[in-house]
């Protein structure tokens, strides 16, 4: 999808609210938008009688980047925060009523935006102008475009691969850190950009810690390690778990490791077009609650990744404040994670994740690594 449709797209999202402009400011956002990756900007989509037209601010540093990367936006340099220059232009070009992202916005800088607006308009009233709206920007990059599914690919390839690799690298009685920063190195070597978010490496009993950090602690000569990780490739995160097995298993480890894979497997068959993302989440955890190991599953099945590692949609269970409120479903080309997991405090714990892309008829995994019982 070009980025002119993803534009079209937003516009007649605001449009269809009888909005004139919606003011974008989360940079994830302004990049799928606009295709701009600088660190500070704002930009503003406009329903403008000639059609749909887009405005980026952005400082000095970022001149030529923006020029090259923003194609088919203009492009304002302020000495002012984006943010500023942005609301500015739009109380002295007349825009009528402008949305932003509810979500997104801080009331400081919801603030600075009325403080702007009554500032470029001196005497006449603006009231109103702003109107908070929920995340439009973050619904329309749930469902991905081929060129994102291609990325996304990439890096979920790029995962498997570093994956395999590290198996070979990892021993009892090395640091969490040591395995982290091999995984890592590996990953920039092969071409990451960056990692998804600070690689969890966690091993025997910290193994009961859901996003337990790589520490000191020693990888044991008889328990689990679990690893889990992502890199990010063309701006695109990447986003997996595996769980292994040092030495022979204890009493009661290989059931568990057994009941989470076949909760994780019941949750990617769950996985189709049309399906309630909480049906995904009863698929995974209703086999865990048949093993009576529902109570160590502690968070939900999965969330939807992309341009930032949590997205929408999130697979959860359904909440009950909810009542008869209709259900969200998963649309074919939405990217999402099936990751159930079993913590048990003091003793050890086990999580098994796959990235899968949604279709029609099922879902692929892009993350196919075994997940087998390993024992290293
Ligand atoms: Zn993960
Ligand atoms: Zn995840």
């Amino acid at each position: 999808m070009s980025l002119n449709l993803r534009r079209k797209r937003a516009a007649a999202a605001v449009q269809a609210m009888e909005i004139d402009a919606l003011l974008v400011t989360h940079l994830p956002d302004v990049r799928w938008l606009c295709g701009f990756t600088g660190s500070s900007a704002a930009l503003v989509v406009v329903n403008h009688p000639k059609g749909v037209r887009a405005r980026l601010f952005t400082d000095g540093r970022y001149t030529a980047q923006a020029k090259a990367e923003a194609l088919g936006t203009r492009v304002t340099i302020t000495v002012k925060p984006a943010l500023i220059a942005v609301c500015e232009w739009m109380a002295e070009t007349g825009i009528g009523r402008c949305a932003f992202d509810s979500t997104q916005t801080t009331v400081a800088a919801l603030e600075a935006i009325r403080k702007a607006v009554a500032g470029a308009v001196k005497g006449k009233s603006r009231r109103g102008m702003f109107v908070a709206v929920g995340p439009i920007v973050a619904k329309l990059r749930e469902v991905k475009d081929e060129d994102e599914i291609a990325r996304m690919r990439a890096a979920a390839a790029l995962g498997c691969d570093l994956f395999e690799r590290i198996l070979t690298f990892m021993q009892p009685g090395m640091a969490e850190t040591a395995v982290a920063a091999e995984l890592e190195h590996a990953a920039r070597l092969a071409g990451a950009q960056r990692m998804s978010f600070d690689t969890i490496v966690t091993s025997g009993v910290r193994s009961a810690l859901p996003h337990g950090h790589a520490t000191a602690a020693k990888l044991p000569r008889r328990g689990f390690c679990t690893l889990d990780f992502g890199v990010v490739v063309e701006g695109y995160c990447s986003d997996m778990t595996r769980t292994v097995h040092f030495g022979r298993a204890l009493p009661g480890e290989r059931e568990v490791y057994d009941a989470v894979l076949e909760a994780q497997l019941a949750g990617v068959a769950a996985v189709r077009e049309g399906v309630a993302t909480s049906d995904v989440d009863e698929a995974a955890r209703s086999l865990l609650r048949k093993a009576k190991l529902d109570k160590w599953f502690t968070h939900s099945t999965g969330h939807g990744v992309g341009l930032e590692i949590h997205e929408g949609p999130r697979l959860a269970k359904k909440p009950e404040a909810a009542g008869n409120a209709p259900a969200e479903t998963l649309k074919a080309g939405m990217i999402v994670t099936i990751e159930p997991g079993v913590y048990m405090p003091g003793k050890f714990g086990v999580r098994i994740e796959d990235t899968v892309l949604v279709t029609r008829t099922g879902c692929e995994i892009l993350t196919p690594s075994t997940k087998a019982w390993i024992e290293l």
